[in-house]
Parts: C-alpha cells; sequence; structure tokens
C-alpha cells in the first residue's frame, strides 16, 4: 500500500518526515485528526525492523490518540511520532533538531513522552519548541501521570461495579491486579482507602512485597490471576493477555483496569467477552487519566484539576457499557462510535462568524 492509501486508509490529515543526517534523525510525525484541538501525543523511539513498520506504528498510534481524546471529552486530536533508531544512541541533539521539525507544525502537533523517551528528552525538545508537555513537576510540569491514571481506573472501576451490581460501591468488593508497578501500586491504594480486597499478580517478587505491606491482601501465581474468584479483574501491567486461551478461565464479571492493548484482537476478543456476558472498560477509555494530565499542562497545570477530570471517567465508561447493551455490540465498538459520533458534531457545528479572540 502507498503512503497516501495508508493516510486515506486510516483517514489521517498530515505524515511528516522529518530527516537531520548531522544529528542521526530520521523521525516521522502523524496528525491523525485535528478536528477538537491540536494533535497531542508522544514520541516513541524504537529501532524498527523496517521504515514500513515505523510509519505504519505512528499511523496507527496516531490514531487511537484521536479515538482517546475524543471519548475522554477533551479538546485535543490525535497525533504521535516515533524516532527511528537505537534508543541506547540517543543524544541532546537528536532531541533538539526533532523539536525544531516540532515547532514547524506551529501547535498542530504537540508532543510528549512515550515508550523510549523520557523527562529529559522532553526538556532537549522545549529547547527548540514550546509545543511539548512532560517536564518535572518541580518545573512546572505535570509529573509522574501514573497517580492520575490510577485515579481514572479507580472511578472506571466504580463505574463497571455500578452496572454490573447497582452500586458503585468498592467496600468488601474483590479487586485482583495484574502488575503493581506504578499504575497498579496508586490503583492498590484508592482501593484500599475504600475497603476493597485485594488479589495481586506480579512478576517482580519486590513489587508483590512492597503492595502486600502497604495494603495487605494475598497474591496470585500464574494463571490464578485468570481464574481469580474477584468482583474485578484490573490488567495493569502489560498487553494481549486477554485471549482466547485466557478467556475460558475468567470468573470475574468485570475487567478494567489501566494497561495499554489488553485485548490481544479487539473484535474477536470483545465479542467474546460479551458473550460472557463480562463488563470490559475499554482500556483506552479507563486508562485516559494519563492523557488528561498531560493536556492539563496545556492548560496551566493543576494536579487537583487533573484528579478531577479524571474523575470523569466514571461517567464515560457507564455510558459506553450501557450504549454497548443498547446497540448489541462490543464494549470496544462501543468506545469507537462515542468518539466518533463526537468528533462528527463538532465538524458539523453551524458555521457562524466569530469575531477574532
Ligand atoms: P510499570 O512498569 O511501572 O508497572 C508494570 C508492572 O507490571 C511491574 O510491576 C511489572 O513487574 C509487572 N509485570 C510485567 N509483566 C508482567 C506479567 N507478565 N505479569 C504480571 N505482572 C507483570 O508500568 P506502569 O507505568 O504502571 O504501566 C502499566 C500499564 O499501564 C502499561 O500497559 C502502560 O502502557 C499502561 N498505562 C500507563 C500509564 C501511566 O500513567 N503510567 C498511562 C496509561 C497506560
Amino acid at each position: 500500500m502507498s503512503i497516501f492509501e495508508q493516510l486515506s486508509s486510516y483517514d489521517h490529515e498530515q505524515i511528516m518526515f522529518c530527516r537531520d543526517d548531522a544529528v542521526g534523525l530520521k523521525a516521522i510525525i502523524a496528525v491523525h485528526n485535528t478536528t477538537l484541538g491540536p494533535a497531542l501525543g508522544g514520541t516513541r523511539m524504537l529501532d524498527y525492523p523496517s521504515e514500513a513498520d515505523a510509519v505504519r506504528d505512528v499511523l496507527r498510534l496516531s490514531r487511537g490518540m484521536t479515538y482517546k481524546a475524543a471519548v475522554a471529552g477533551l479538546d485535543i486530536g490525535g497525533g504521535k511520532a516515533v524516532i527511528i533508531g537505537d534508543p541506547a544512541m540517543k543524544t541532546e541533539a537528536m532531541f533538539r533538531s526533532f523539536g525544531r521539525f516540532v515547532d514547524s507544525l506551529g501547535g498542530r502537533y504537540v508532543t510528549a513522552e512515550d515508550m523510549n523517551t523520557t523527562v529529559e528528552d522532553m526538556g532537549n525538545i522545549r529547547r527548540e519548541t514550546r509545543w511539548v508537555t512532560g517536564s518535572e513537576a518541580a518545573h512546572g510540569g505535570s509529573g509522574d501521570p501514573s497517580p492520575v491514571t490510577a485515579w481514572g481506573a479507580f472511578h472506571g472501576i466504580r463505574a463497571c461495579l455500578e452496572v454490573t451490581y447497582g452500586s458503585p460501591d468498592v467496600s468488601g468488593r474483590t479487586v485482583a491486579i495484574q502488575g503493581v508497578g506504578h499504575v497498579g501500586w496508586w490503583l492498590a491504594k484508592y482501593l484500599h482507602e475504600q475497603g476493597a480486597k485485594l488479589l495481586y499478580a506480579d512478576v517482580s517478587g519486590k513489587r508483590l512485597s512492597r503492595a502486600m505491606e502497604a495494603f495487605g491482601g494475598s497474591v496470585l501465581e500464574g494463571d490464578e490471576f485468570y481464574r481469580a474468584e474477584a468482583d474485578v479483574l484490573a490488567p495493569c501491567a502489560i498487553g494481549g493477555i486477554i485471549n482466547p486461551r485466557t478467556i475460558p478461565m475468567l470468573r470475574a464479571p468485570i475487567i478494567a483496569g489501566g494497561a495499554n492493548n489488553q485485548l490481544d484482537d479487539e473484535k474477536r476478543d470483545g465479542e467474546a467477552l460479551a458473550t460472557r456476558g463480562i463488563n470490559y472498560a475499554p482500556d483506552y477509555v479507563i486508562n485516559a487519566g494519563g492523557l488528561i494530565n498531560v493536556y492539563s499542562e496545556l492548560k496551566g497545570y493543576g494536579r487537583d484539576k487533573a484528579m478531577l477530570d479524571a474523575a470523569n471517567i466514571f461517567d464515560t465508561v457507564k455510558r459506553v457499557i450501557n450504549k454497548a447493551k443498547v446497540e448489541g455490540t462490543t464494549t470496544v465498538m462501543a468506545a469507537n462510535r462515542v468518539a466518533e459520533e463526537r468528533i462528527a458534531t463538532v465538524h458539523h457545528l453551524k458555521r457562524v462568524w466569530l469575531a477574532p479572540r
């Protein structure tokens, strides 16, 4: 498929190839959709097997950002960037040069941290452009997003409980958390404070001990996570864990956690969960707290405001699950439709004359 055919198939607005041989920069910026606002999305650095793989990745990820922002009700569009290369070879000059390319888009694309990029890299980009988020909290930035991501996931879990049991109360409910790293630990904290019983699965003994010491609970080994007699399974580790191997093991009526790409195949596994009557909070809906956090940075950061906005994930998750039931579809499809409907509505607003602001 040609590049333009790929852009058409995902309905992208723009793609920019950035090259600066002197500093070893090869980057691609994809702007998917700016109907709702500037395209916001992180910059990922990876040694892609081929340029075609990098193009595919940046197009797929930037489109995902459009949906994530739209369903979260934010005034931003979707974009993403990839830098092709070994993260071990990154330099200040490479990120400064990349920052100049970002600047050339005049705010149509705003970047942030992503896989293999750091606060320090964002600092180097910031030397060349203001269209970057993700600086340290000490410098007025939004800092570590995981407390906000977990707070959104906590409210998403409450929404699932309400839909499933008629009450959002987590006290006395059992939640099994897979991965007690950044997001999982904060989620455990919020749930523990509200009286939930906790079960943990993690490949790191150190992380497990830290959670057990702080909040009590018990540990699940291997596949016990999937078989857990819990009210909620909260995946907060890796992607692809809900698949044809694990779905038959599931006993919990709810899957709601912060991890990205929880379903191995959105359509196949989403349908299998719906058939089993399991309420699945789509990952990109329930983990939007991280995006809400960097979005707040654009507006003049305040952690309290970001937390307040992340709590709205309660309403969004409820809306998506109820829409899926009414329309007889999966929660992922329902979330996609919520996003598409919002973009279409804003796109078709009556074009009245507006005085310059
Ligand atoms: P993290 O690396 O801090 O924590 C991940 C935890 O999962 C670690 O404790 C790790 O030991 C554990 N783990 C890894 N493989 C595992 C496995 N096979 N089984 C059980 N446990 C395993 O990462 P994080 O920042 O907490 O992110 C967790 C997930 O949430 C990721 O999918 C990430 O993409 C997603 N996410 C994070 C944020 C954020 O704000 N950090 C925002 C949105 C989405």
